[in-house]
């Protein structure tokens, strides 16, 4: 399998070769098409296993074509466990992206100053990623759009549930659009983590490696 067979940008396929990467790793070869066609995926992947590049590369793809709704919110949201992880996400997005000038992320995540996320989340932005409890503090202050919303993706979903963010993802998932298309990455698909998955998707498709 080559990255040039997924449907994915061209310039994407620019950046990966810049950034070495030869051909896809099975969560990447098996999820990427079925995302692109628009599928919900239920996907059971650990570190290590390029889960990341998995929901970013055609995330990215999708949002190289224009979107129709009028706002400044987010297309894609990426909900994290972990500033780190956050932070992670946000670079790799940026590396696979580099050749789309229009790309524009933002990351908000708890440990940093409020004023530059609410500055950044002002303007538009194309992709948002953040950690549960510090999207909510800008939810409530009703700084934070999803009507443009055509992706959400919830990354080490069986993590944010044992760091007790269930609610939080519940009330962010409420707010976001029905017609989304909803990714959800776990090290199992198990217990409560399921029960969430088959509440969040509709007639998804699961992967598992
Ligand atoms: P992840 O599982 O998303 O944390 O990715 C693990 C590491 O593998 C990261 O450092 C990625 O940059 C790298 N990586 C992801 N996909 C590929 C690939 N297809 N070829 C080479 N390296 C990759």
């Amino acid at each position: 399998m080559k990255f040039s067979e997924l449907g994915l940008e061209p310039s994407i396929l620019t950046a990966l070769e810049e950034a070495g990467y030869e051909e896809p790793t099975s969560v990447q070869a098996e999820a990427i098409p079925a995302a692109l066609a628009g599928k919900d995926l239920l996907v059971s992947a650990q570190t290590g296993s390029g889960k990341t590049a998995a929901f970013l590369l055609p995330a990215l793809t999708k949002m190289a074509k224009r979107s129709d709704v009028k706002s400044i919110g987010p297309r894609v949201l990426v909900l994290t466990p972990t500033r780190e992880l956050a932070q992670q996400v946000e670079k790799n997005a940026l590396e696979y992206g580099k050749h789309l000038r229009w790309l524009r992320t933002v990351c908000l995540v708890g440990g940093a100053p409020f004023g530059f996320q609410i500055r950044a989340i002002s303007r538009p932005v194309d992709l948002m990623v953040a950690t549960p409890g510090r999207l909510m503090d800008h939810m409530r202050s009703g700084r934070v759009d999803f009507s443009r919303l055509e992706m959400l993706v919830l990354d080490e979903a069986d993590r944010m549930l044992d760091m007790g963010f269930i609610d939080d993802i519940e009330t962010i998932v409420a707010a976001t659009p029905e017609t989304r298309q909803t990714v959800l990455f776990s090290a199992t698909l198990d217990g409560t983590v399921g029960q969430l998955a088959r509440r969040l998707t509709r007639d998804p498709q699961r992967i598992e490696i």
